[in-house]
């Protein structure tokens, strides 16, 4: 249907200031806009009458105007509305600031309907900006009505309107995005039906069969996806055969032995290496596992086969960090490694090329610069990147073009519950470090609210009196670095002025470079006591000597985060501590922060975020750093997402390539969402 790839202009009431905003929503045709689906909805089926309203409840009213709209200007700039309106058991009055369109739309005596939230104050029952329809046979009030996520300059009714404006162009005819016989056997709705229902659901029962069709689909895609990644590694290309190489010597420089989970997940990467088959696996372990060690051991696997080997990491700064835990213990055992990262000179880079073309360069270690086309290996064996939580479909196919046929492993530190797993990386091989190393103290964990501030700032002091370091992490505020920075700022202001007798600096993303690491060498070399720092510590910073971490606002990171963060402290002999901030008084905030002072296991935490979880919090998947779905929710839908699976496994069985019948939609859709350059 060509109206769905119309660019958004096309469509009446957008001109290009609305397309404007709407492309900042991410929505730049038509299509994009009737699947930008509502986060929420409101329930206006059901009518209160006047004498049943309640302080603070939002409700949906049928009234009738029994006076004109009257204007008071209060100010210059700001002008308050009222209408007085009554049903058979009362009479209210509506109120709403700045908005001259009330004045010519009511008339007197005749049914409205509105929704809106009640005030009572000294007796007086008010409805305070309510919304307002006439009623009429079309009219979407009296229903279930959508809640969009929005941005600035555009408003909930309007974005119905606009989306109701493409349906009725659309007409229904849309044509069907799932074979007929699946339609059929899962008794699922029909796409037009389904797309109607999940903005202007008929009834619940509508909404929710339209739901599922939506989530059906969009599960079924990713794996298909998933599955069809792994038959192009599995089938097409030949790995490479790494020789049985003895680990005796790099061990015997080690301070200390390989826990037996360890050991386990090196034979695990061993057996794919010397397989013929290319490696993709996933080697899963919680903060301080050990899992760079078992890297370096499976990169000097690599080397001592005749091959060179290179470890990438989301920031600079763990890359920095990997680079001295490993050419630490490879300069004892004749292995090259060289560091490639932003701040690199270009000089020194192009001597890192020349080394790297010629294989003076064992192993290199660095950002993503390493995989750069103009980054060339002499004979690249084995990549490893350390991807935390930054973890997409998208880039392990990226990677798997531009690595040939070497054999991939990928590190997270996300515990995510195994069931999960095993759907999720459908296409990758896991291994799980389920055990930290020996002699690891529990960080003790506080929740405390605002109250507390003052012993806080005296539990810091304490510390750093006693020679220890401690991080304050706050959270990103605005998906804005200028926002981000002056609130990191102003938090160093704060602690600067009441920690007294400690060294106070900020760490954030507008700053330099080279500012980041000369602060991050200091905290290191113990010439700062207190870092103040957005998430950027998160990703790996190994400081033993640091016992403390405080997160501000611990409210707004999920449990996933919490741990995350909490893991970089506790790595060292000294017992640590983590205080959690908050200021909710959500039930689900509390018992977030009673699971983080209870456990510190990761994988019971991410059981736990699960069961937490509501419907609706979409949190989780970009914390994970899964695809982005545009409705199916990984934690809530894990009902369809067994049963697509299963589905997915049969078609791919049956017609590898998806060109048979029917399962050319699924091919088209594919490749369209995925943007890949999948041969299926
Ligand atoms: P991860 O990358 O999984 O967070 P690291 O590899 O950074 O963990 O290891 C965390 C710390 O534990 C490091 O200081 C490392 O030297 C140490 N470590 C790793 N394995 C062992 C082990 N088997 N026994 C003792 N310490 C270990
Ligand atoms: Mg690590």
């Amino acid at each position: 249907m060509d109206i769905l790839r119309n660019d958004i202009q096309y469509l009446k009431g957008v001109g290009p200031n609305r397309k404007i905003v709407l492309n900042k929503l991410g929505i730049n045709t038509v299509y994009d806009l009737i699947t930008y689906f509502p986060r929420d909805y409101e329930d206006r089926s059901k009518f209160k009458k006047i004498n049943e309203l309640i302080d603070g409840e939002v409700v949906c009213l049928k009234l009738i105007p029994i006076s004109n709209v009257t204007e008071s200007r209060i100010r210059r700039g700001l002008s308050i509305f009222k209408l007085m309106v009554k049903d058979d058991t009362g009479t209210i009055m509506c109120t709403w600031f700045n908005n001259k369109y009330v004045k010519g739309y009511f008339n007197k005596g005749e049914e409205y309907i509105f929704f809106g939230k009640v005030s009572v104050k000294y007796g007086k029952v008010e409805l305070v900006q309510p919304e307002y329809e006439k009623i009429d046979q079309n009219n979407r009030t009296g229903k279930i009505v959508p809640i969009y996520p929005l941005t600035e300059n555009i408003n909930q009714t309007t974005l119905r309107k606009e989306i109701s404006i493409a349906l009725k162009l659309i007409d229904n005819k849309m044509e069907e995005t799932l074979p007929a016989n699946i339609i059929a056997k899962y008794n699922l709705m029909g796409i037009n039906e389904a797309i109607n229902n999940i903005h202007f659901p008929l009834s619940k029962e509508h909404f929710k069969k339209a739901r599922v069709r939506l989530v059906f689909e969009e599960l079924l895609l990713m794996q298909l996806m998933l599955l069809s990644l792994k038959k192009g590694y599995d089938e097409d290309k030949k790995g490479i055969e790494f020789n049985k190489v003895s680990t005796d010597e790099i061990i015997s420089v080690l301070s200390f032995s390989l826990t037996n989970a360890q050991k386990r997940v090196l034979e695990e990467i061993f057996s794919d290496m010397e397989s013929n088959k290319c490696m993709n696996r996933l080697m899963q372990g919680d903060v301080g596992s050990g899992k760079t060690i078992v890297a370096a051991i499976a990169m000097y696997k690599a080397v001592r086969s005749g091959y060179q080997a290179a470890i990438m990491a989301p920031t600079s700064i763990l890359a920095t960090q990997h680079y001295e835990t490993i050419r630490e213990i490879y300069s004892k055992i004749g292995l090259t490694c060289e560091l490639l990262v932003g701040s690199t000179t270009k000089k020194q880079k192009e001597k890192i090329c020349e080394r790297l073309a010629n294989g003076e360069i064992d192993v290199l270690i660095g950002t993503h610069a390493v995989i750069e086309d103009n980054v060339i290996f002499k004979n690249l064996g084995l990549v490893i990147t350390d991807e935390q939580h930054r973890f997409g479909v998208r880039q392990r196919s990226r990677l798997s073009d531009k690595s040939k046929n070497a054999d991939i492993l990928i590190m997270t530190a996300t515990p995510i519950p195994r069931t999960l797993a095993l759907i999720l990386y459908g296409d990758l091989d896991i291994s799980i470090i389920d055990e930290l190393p020996p002699g690891r103290q529990k960080i003790d964990t506080f929740a405390i609210q605002k109250d507390k501030q003052e012993r806080l700032n005296n539990f810091i002091i304490k510390n750093v009196k006693d020679g220890k370091q401690a991080y304050i992490v706050c959270p990103l505020v605005e998906e804005s670095e200028n926002i981000e920075a002056k609130s990191v700022e102003e938090m160093k202001e704060y602690y600067q002025a009441h920690l007294i007798g400690c060294r106070v600096e900020c760490l954030h993303g507008k700053m330099k470079n080279k500012d980041k690491t000369r602060i991050m060498d200091e905290f290191k070399n113990g010439e700062i006591d207190v870092l103040i720092s957005t998430t950027v510590i998160e990703v790996g910073v190994n400081v033993p000597n640091a016992t403390l971490m405080v997160i501000e606002n611990a409210e707004r990171f999920g449990l996933a985060q919490l741990h995350q963060l909490r893991g970089r402290v506790g790595r060292g002999r000294d017992k640590s501590y983590c205080i959690l901030k908050y200021e909710s008084h959500s039930n689900v905030v509390k018992q977030r922060m009673s699971a983080m002072e209870k456990t510190n296991d990761g994988f019971v935490l991410s059981e736990k975020d699960l069961e937490l979880r509501g419907p609706g919090d979409f949190f989780g998947t970009k914390q994970h750093g899964l695809p982005d779905f545009k409705i199916a929710n990984l934690f809530t839908d894990m009902d369809i997402l067994k049963i697509v699976q299963v589905i997915a496994i049969d078609i791919l069985n049956q017609d590898n390539n998806l060109e048979k019948g029917e399962n050319i939609l699924f091919k088209q859709q594919l490749k369209q969402k995925y943007e890949t350059k999948l041969e299926l």
